[in-house]
């Protein structure tokens, strides 16, 4: 889901919510990448607990349920997401071990110390990545981890057009090592990162878009914002095919050191 300015905050919350239900996720990833993170972070024994914030319908919680021990709280600000999260949880026998709940990811029901693991794909752009890093470090055990991709730049400069678009739409883009400082900054330990491959953008995106697109339109025919929610993904997936070796999400892996406290 895009934060751009022009678009997200205009849009009935409700249309946006219809439409990205459509999918499986709300934002570039895949199972592939989800398990590559896993394998940098130490989950360990079944009273592990593990929140997924910024969850969306669940598309990367469940596959992390099945490739981890221990209970996972996903959150979402969204209750249309949830209820898909918590109904397709229910249908792959995980709803002992996922409890979906509605909530915002800048007032977290947690206490201190009380996660093993934060994940959180494509969402933590909505608190901002450094306040987002900052805020939630007081919940992980010392020696716990998190998990965040964060839209980055791969060059020093690049392309005015694109510049201007990402200032617009999330001006805490930066380069990777920038984050990867901001990071160390919050007080982790930067244990990994890697860039996400062009697939998670494009099939597993944009081209799945394209899919429900031509339905979405229809019965919504002369509604002006659908029309306009269409077109904007349209115009982000363009620029990401012009751009996409300019920018991209990186997943950032870091540890609370174990000598570390609230
Ligand atoms: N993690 C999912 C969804 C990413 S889209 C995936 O990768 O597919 C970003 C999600 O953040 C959306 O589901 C949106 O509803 C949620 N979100 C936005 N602002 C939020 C907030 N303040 N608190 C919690 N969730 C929020």
């Amino acid at each position: 889901m895009s934060n751009d300015n022009n678009s997200i905050h205009d849009f009935d919350f409700n249309l946006i919510c219809e439409y990205f239900s459509a999918l499986e996720r709300q934002g570039p990833g895949s199972k592939e990448v989800t398990l590559q993170a896993l394998a940098f972070t130490g989950v360990r024994g079944d009273d592990a607990r593990i929140a997924d914030i910024g969850c969306g319908t669940g598309g990367q919680t469940l596959f992390l349920a099945e490739n981890t021990p221990g209970q996972i709280t996903a959150i979402d600000l969204f209750p249309g997401f949830i209820d898909i999260l918590n109904r397709n949880a229910a249908n792959a026998g995980l709803n002992r071990r996922i409890k979906g709940v509605v909530g915002n990811m800048e007032s977290l029901p947690f206490g201190d110390e009380e996660l093993d693991l934060i994940w959180s794909e494509g969402a933590i752009y909505n608190i901002g990545y450094r306040r987002g890093l900052r805020e939630w470090f007081r919940f992980l055990k010392p020696g716990g981890y998190i998990a965040v991709t964060e839209a980055s730049w791969f060059t020093e400069t690049r392309p005015e057009e694109i510049e201007k678009f990402w200032n617009d739409a999330y001006p805490e883009i930066d380069t990777i090592s920038a984050k990867v400082a901001q990071m160390q900054e919050a007080g982790f330990i930067p244990a990994a990162h890697f860039i996400l491959p062009e697939c998670c953008w494009t099939e597993n995106f944009y081209l799945l878009q394209k899919t429900i697109q031509p339905e979405f339109l229809k019965k919504h025919a002369g509604n002006k914002m659908a029309e306009y929610l269409v077109v904007n993904e349209r115009h982000e997936a363009s620029l990401y095919a012009q751009y996409k070796n300019w920018y991209g999400y990186v997943f950032y892996i870091g540890m609370k050191p174990k000598n570390s406290h609230p």
